[in-house]
């Protein structure tokens, strides 16, 4: 079977692979669509995505969806042919359970397409993976697979606003990057509450989107008016640059929150904190998501108009040339790989 195997920094191939054998307990599940995320791309161009190396072959991919192909044995409630996402953290919490909350945190998990374990965890840019059947979520009906697909950003998002607390209901917000994961959280946050939203980024086609997806107003930095300092009461950072960080501790209003929300560097940085004590900034992290996976599927059924976010579709062939379109963040937004083309339709 075809996939998408990073071997090391620049070397990006689609090759055949060994088709896995269905083992007892566990479930294949047919992949459709892929989403090309900012750690794919670092992995493909850098070899290693921050302090995790490629020492093997590594398939990509953490954002994926398709249909249920065989299920092992001792599975039971799992039909082939169903559509499903797939939770892409070991261990998963349990569908509709928010009792887990936390696993996202648990010290020697593992996710999809990762280096950060040996022998890496193998990830979903090939059209048969192997997986638990804690991580299936099943899709509603009238959710497309290609809108699916975005389910993986949108948790990552919508963990972040909910770290936020009751701090976004009624809040003034800017959201920093107006990337997929920016743009997603632009609507997250006002799902959540925010009296307003904002969006900036250096580039006109991301706040293109950022405003289709429902941002109240755009700012393109270093085009537009820089905001006041002190005008907003939350501060999203979804771009993982130090200096938007710094932006954000200025642009926040005494009291307010910063959210960092992008991968920053590993490393020291250079960022002023005198700030964080004079205004009382309540400054927090985020880690990908646990149970917002759910709410994403849910959100992302009712709210067709998400799908805005994709902005191309490439064959699992042409997977170099979609990396290249992904890494371009002027004229793309969220890349996905069309990897089967056996999609049901629903
Ligand atoms: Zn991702």
């Amino acid at each position: 079977m075809k996939a998408v195997v990073a071997h090391g920094a620049g070397d990006l191939r689609v090759e055949d692979v060994e088709r896995p054998e269905v083992a007892a307990g566990r479930v294949l599940v047919g992949i459709v669509y892929g989403g090309v995320c900012g750690s794919d791309l670092h992995y493909a161009r850098d070899g290693r995505n921050g302090a995790y190396e490629i020492r093997e072959p590594l398939v990509l991919g953490h954002e994926v969806v398709g249909t249920v192909d065989s299920v092992g044995a001792g599975v039971v409630g799992v039909e082939p042919g169903a559509p499903v996402a797939i939770h892409p953290a070991i261990p998963t919490p349990r569908a509709g359970d928010r009792s887990g909350v936390g696993l996202n945190l648990a010290p020697g998990g593992s996710y999809l397409g990762s280096a950060s374990t040996h022998p890496h965890t193998q990830g979903g840019f090939a059209e048969l993976l192997e997986v638990t059947p804690e991580q299936l979520r099943p899709l509603p009906a009238g959710l497309p697979l290609r809108r699916a697909v975005l389910a993986e950003p949108l948790a990552v998002a919508l963990h972040g606003v909910a770290r936020l607390g009751s701090r976004i209901e009624g809040a003034r917000v800017l959201v920093s990057g107006a990337g997929p994961i920016g743009c997603l959280t632009v609507a997250a946050a006002r799902a959540a509450g925010a009296a307003s939203v904002t969006a900036a980024d250096l580039q006109a086609a991301p706040l293109e989107v950022a405003r289709r997806i429902g941002a109240h107003a755009v700012i393109r930095l270093g085009v537009d008016p820089e905001p006041d300092a002190g005008s907003f009461d939350v501060v999203i950072e979804a771009a993982g640059v130090p200096a938007s960080l710094v932006a954000a501790l200025d642009r926040v209003r005494p009291g307010g929150t910063v959210l960092q929300l992008g991968m920053l560097p590993a490393g020291p940085l250079p960022i002023p904190l005198a700030g964080l004590v004079a205004k009382e900034i309540t400054l927090l992290g985020s880690q990908r998501f646990d149970v917002e996976l759910d709410d994403a599927i849910a959100m992302l059924a009712a709210q067709p108009g998400l799908e805005v976010v994709i902005s191309h579709e490439f064959a699992i062939a042409d997977a170099v040339e979609a990396f290249a379109c992904a890494a371009d963040s002027s004229s793309s937004s969220k890349v996905v790989l069309r990897i089967r083309g056996d999609e049901v339709s629903r």
